[in-house]
């Protein structure tokens, strides 16, 4: 259970049921790391593609008080929560999450749009995240096109944050053939390239399922991976 002050630091967004749903137990989302994902409701863009229309929709249905409940009844049986969503960074009362739930010795990956590199700073800067997931959804040229998202400089701070801080982290793109080309693949490895990121550029397939947020329709185009640059290692996911 959170302690009394945090209790009181986590009572507005407790009452406000931010999480949607749990997923209780996963070996795959936090490789090397036996986890649950927390599910937060709601998010600031609209990629075509999401997987989770509902939850980004949804109003939530768990208070953070009761998702801390559900940890401290998990103690040794898993090391680690992912924050996901939806979009985790846009809930205020995020930092004091983590630090109710680093008081219970869990590792933290967060999953995020990087939207919000505030946040993503206090987290990193206080020991509060110990993995990030940062998706480069598109190029510049595109990016609003595609997430209906204006702030393209916003991620880029997050990105140029995780590429100059000790965090470990990856950059990854969801790929539908439709909506992206090799060459908007190829300004992206280029772009962080530029900003001089060192790890792997995890490229993943979009899978098709029914409904997602913009009603996408199965991939038409062929997407010829010959033609990505070799300016960066790459690790597909899904193909
Ligand atoms: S895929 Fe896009 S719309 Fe869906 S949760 Fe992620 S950022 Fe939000």
């Amino acid at each position: 259970m959170s302690t009394k002050n945090e209790h009181s630091l986590l009572k507005d967004a407790a009452i406000n049921k931010p999480i949607h749903s749990i997923t209780k137990f996963t070996t795959l989302d936090y490789p090397h790391h036996l986890a649950s994902i927390f599910w937060f409701a709601k998010c600031n863009m609209a990629c075509p593609y999401c997987y989770n229309p509902h939850i980004v929709r949804d109003n939530g249905n768990i208070s953070l008080d009761e998702a801390l409940e559900f940890l401290q009844n998990r103690q040794g049986r898993l090391d680690s929560v992912v924050l996901s969503g939806g979009e985790c960074t846009l809930y205020p009362h995020l930092e004091a999450f983590c630090e109710a739930i680093k008081a219970l010795d869990y590792k933290i990956k967060i999953d995020t749009n990087g939207s919000n590199p505030e946040l993503l700073r206090t987290l990193i800067e206080n020991g509060l995240v110990d993995y990030i997931a940062l998706d480069y959804k598109a190029p510049h040229y595109k990016y609003t096109e595609l997430t209906h998202y204006r702030h393209f400089e916003r991620f880029e701070q997050s990105l140029n944050l995780l590429i100059r801080s000790y965090l470990p982290f990856e950059v990854r793109t969801t790929l539908h053939s439709d909506l992206l080309t090799p060459a908007d693949i190829n300004a992206i490895i280029e772009d962080l390239h530029k900003k001089e990121y060192l790890g792997t550029y995890y490229l993943q397939n979009y899978l098709h399922v029914e409904p997602t947020l913009g009603a996408t329709k199965k991939q038409q185009n062929q997407f010829d991976l010959s033609q990505l640059t070799p300016l960066l290692p790459i690790e597909l996911r899904n193909f």
